[in-house]
């Protein structure tokens, strides 16, 4: 029993692909590698060096990384540095 390739909202899969290859993949759908490889957010580089962060936002960083964190909230007033953390996070998982 396989899953068939549901494609994207703006992309759908031209194949229709239902075989072993579709898996569960990002936003929950079922995607072939033709679908799931695409779409990938490409975020710049954080402008700031992690080792020149706050203590509290080396902290979201690092909870961010944390692969057994799931999901993360990051409050704080405008100008605080939520995007430097959370474009560190991103380069973490991006490679
Ligand atoms: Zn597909």
């Amino acid at each position: 029993m396989f899953n068939r390739c549901q494609g994207l909202p703006d992309d759908p899969c031209p194949k229709g692909r239902c075989d072993a290859s579709v898996r569960n993949s990002i936003c929950d759908l079922f995607l072939c590698p033709d679908r799931s490889s695409i779409n990938v957010a490409r975020p710049p580089v954080s402008p700031a060096d992690y080792e020149s962060m706050t203590p509290i936002q080396q902290f979201a960083v690092d909870s961010g990384t944390n692969e057994m964190h799931q999901i993360l909230f990051v409050c704080d007033e405008a100008g605080s540095g939520k995007i430097e953390v959370a474009l560190k996070i991103c380069e973490h998982f991006t490679g």
